[in-house]
This record gives C-alpha cells, structure tokens and sequence, in this order.
C-alpha cells in the first residue's frame, strides 16, 4: 500500500494553533500516514528570526508531543545552509518508495510567493501541493500560478492520483491567526494563551520570549 505523507514547512517562530489545527484537520481527513513539521533554517525569504533555531524547533517539538499523527522533522535544522523546500523533498523522497504520495502543504500566501523558491518549478515532480485557504491573507496569485493552477489542479485532495505532480485545495477551519500577530502580542505586553498550545504558552513565557 503506498503511503501518504504530508509536509508543512515554515518559521514556526511561534507555532501557533493555525499550523495545528490546519495540520490535524488534513492528517485527519486526507488520512495520512504522517505530517511532519519541518522548522526551516535559514528563511531564504525572510529577516532571521528573533529566537533561536533550537527554541522554534523545541515548542514545534512540545506542540505535537501528544499527537500521534503530527511529528517534527528537524532536518532542515540539520542543514548547514540556506532551506530550500527542493532540498527537503528531495531528502524525504530519497526515503520513501516510488509509488508513496508526498504532499508538500502550503497556506495560500506561501504559495503565491512559489515563484520566488529557488527551483520552484521542479517541485512538483516530487509531491502534490496542498494549498490551505488563509483567512487573515488578502494575497493574488500570479499569473504563473494561475496557468500552473489550471493545468494542475484536481477537484480535491481525494482525487490526487500518483505519487506527484498535481495542486488541490483544502478546506480547513478559517483561523486567522499568524505568528506576526503573536509576537506583536507579546511585544506589546498583551496575552497569548489559546492562541498557542498550553506547553507553548509555557515556555514562551519561562523564556521570555518575543519580550522586546
Ligand atoms: P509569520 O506571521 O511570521 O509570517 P506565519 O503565521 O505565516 O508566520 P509560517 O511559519 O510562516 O507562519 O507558516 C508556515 C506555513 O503555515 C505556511 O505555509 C503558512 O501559509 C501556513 N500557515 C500559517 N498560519 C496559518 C493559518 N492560520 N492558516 C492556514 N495556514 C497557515
């Protein structure tokens, strides 16, 4: 029986309920056998976070403690450069057997910003790409993405056929909820709790976290 695993990369810098919740619902749904977390590095598409690799990798680590479904792969904190997704799919498929589904997860800002991945264009000769509607995200996609949408694209994850190649849409619970605002939350001296998992709520305070 060929496998189905789910990806989720991002900064994770919280994680926060809107990752989980989201990862659950397709875990659950779109039955995969598992959902890795996977903390990137290095954003190539951002400024360095605020807080250390390790301690992103740790709340990742102690958000899905209890989750069977949901697991953290630390490989790109492995890595001694810069995360590029194509890097990681690559290194996950070199581990699963041909016919297993690799589904690359991405919310709909994150994949209206594809064009700019480095390699973007070969991705999906190694997974299918799950896009999540992102409530709190008022993004357009190019026009790049519109054509690879309409060539692409089935009518919904249950009909991803093959092992690679193919977009569908995900409907999850709209949760707008984005780090941004947590960490504006935390800077301006305002609570967190729901808006994180407990244990992270926890250590983001036992760490003075995000307290600028
Ligand atoms: P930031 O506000 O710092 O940009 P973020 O909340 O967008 O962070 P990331 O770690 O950048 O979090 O996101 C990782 C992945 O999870 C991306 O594909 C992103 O689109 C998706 N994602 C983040 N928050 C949500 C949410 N509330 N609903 C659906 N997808 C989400």
């Amino acid at each position: 029986m060929a496998k189905r695993i789910g990806m989720l990369g991002g900064t994770f810098d919280p994680v926060h309920i809107g990752h989980l919740r989201s990862a659950l619902e397709v875990a659950e749904h779109y039955v995969l056998d598992q959902l890795l977390l996977i903390p990137n590095a290095r954003p190539p598409h951002r400024g360095a976070p605020q807080v250390s690799a390790q301690q992103r990798l740790e709340m990742v680590q102690l958000a899905v403690a209890e989750e069977d479904l949901l697991s953290v792969d630390d490989r790109e904190l492995r890595r001694d450069k810069p995360s590029w997704s194509i890097d990681t799919l690559l290194s996950l498929r070199a581990e699963l057997e041909e016919q297993d589904q690799l589904l690359l997860i991405l919310g709909w800002d994150a994949f209206c910003g594809l064009p700019s991945w480095h390699r973007w264009d070969e991705l999906l000769e190694h997974c299918h790409i799950l896009v999540l509607q992102r409530p709190d995200a008022d993004i357009e996609a190019p026009q790049v993405l519109r054509d690879l949408v309409a060539a692409k694209s089935v009518s919904g994850p249950q009909t991803l056929h093959g092992p690679s190649g193919q977009i569908a849409f995900v409907w999850q619970t709209p949760l707008a909820i984005s780090a941004t605002q947590i960490r504006h939350l935390l800077a301006t001296q305002r609570c967190v709790r729901y808006l994180v998992p407990d244990a992270v709520f926890k250590y983001i305070y036992a760490h003075q976290l995000y307290q600028e």
